[in-house]
């Protein structure tokens, strides 16, 4: 069992309704919803403490979860964040720089802190990030709703972060020798950009009809999106937008791999009306593909072939 099986097996065994989108979506008043999102970080697993900064590792801790309340077209309002810290770090600087990270991000999209929980963890540091945000009431943009004849979009570039990660495996460090375009993939790898000003404008123009992040990567993010929604979806592999600065490092067929399977991008990914095309145009957001009724298939259209692509996002089971 993988870990999505698992989730779905409790949802079912359990009858939870509130589980399976980016967010959990509350009533909290006449005109408003919650929204609330969690999300576990484990060094060696999620993190490499010898990649990263402590200050880089405080803004992905929360970008994670903003990323997930930009999904439902929310506004993050406040978080709590627990740590597990082994003693090598509790007495060293790490936590003040991974604060002073956390509150940069925090500061730039008015979140409070309002609180969490410290424990003593054996030899590993660990998160957990809790972000809560709110929507107008019935409006949480759902992974459910997407319709065939909808069109695909995405916010900004992919490829990004998949390629820092791999620069970062092969050796490559921020700081010593490398070029622009290997610092700007490794930056986009370990500070990612949440997308919730994205989110805002196209919420308020009402246009999303069904939206996800980035996160475990474009095939596995859109496969949840069309088995929630019962629907498939068609990719045209000319129209993705392929982050530029993977062009001196990696082949077109690595820099497609990474658009298509990379994950922690944290794009967004959603459906339009094929009325909202030119707003999507306006806002400098991509049309890469349509949603079909050929339920649970994702296609790629490259040239004159299709082929059907498998999810290829990172499973931690
Ligand atoms: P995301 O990548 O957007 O953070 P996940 O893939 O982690 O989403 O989770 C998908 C859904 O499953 C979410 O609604 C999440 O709250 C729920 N979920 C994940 N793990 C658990 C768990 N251990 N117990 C209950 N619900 C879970
Ligand atoms: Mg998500």
């Amino acid at each position: 069992m993988n870990e999505f099986q698992f989730i779905d097996h409790i949802k079912s065994k359990y009858s939870l309704r509130k589980i399976g989108d980016d967010c959990a979506v509350l009533p909290k008043d006449g005109e408003t919803d919650q929204l609330l999102t969690t999300d576990l970080l484990i060094e060696e697993i999620d993190f490499k403490l010898e990649w990263t900064t402590p200050e880089f590792l405080g803004h992905k801790a929360l970008a994670v979860s903003l990323s997930d309340i930009a999904a439902m077209g929310g506004k993050p309002i406040w978080a709590m964040v627990s740590i597990g810290v082994p003693e090598k770090i509790w007495n060293t600087d790490f936590l003040d720089r991974f604060y002073a990270g956390w509150f940069e991000l925090a500061n730039k999209y008015g979140v409070e802190l309002v609180g969490g929980d410290v424990s003593r963890s054996p030899d590993r540091f660990l998160i957990d990030s809790i972000v809560g945000g709110e929507v107008e009431k019935g409006r949480a943009v759902l992974r459910s709703s997407a319709k065939a004849g909808d069109l695909l979009c995405v916010s900004g570039t992919l490829g990004g972060a998949a390629a820092g990660l791999a620069l970062l495996q092969n050796g490559l460090r921020s700081g010593e020798k490398i070029t622009t375009s290997e610092q700007k993939l490794i930056d986009k790898q370990l500070k990612p950009e949440p997308q919730v000003f994205v989110s805002n404008t196209l919420h308020s123009h009402n246009i999303p009809t069904s939206m996800i992040d980035l996160s475990d990567g474009l095939s596995s993010d859109l496969l949840h999106l069309c088995n929630q929604s019962n629907v498939g979806a068609r990719i045209f592999a000319e129209t993705l937008p392929i982050d530029k600065n993977l062009s001196p490092h990696f082949s077109r067929s690595e820099r497609i791999d990474m658009a298509l399977h990379g994950g922690e991008g944290f794009e967004l990914l959603f459906t339009v009306g094929k009325d909202s095309i030119s707003t999507v145009d306006r806002l400098g957001l991509t049309r890469i593909g349509e949603i079909t009724a050929n339920v649970g298939v994702v296609e790629l259209i490259r040239g004159e072939s299709i082929t059907t692509i498998e999810p290829k996002g990172y499973l931690h089971f």
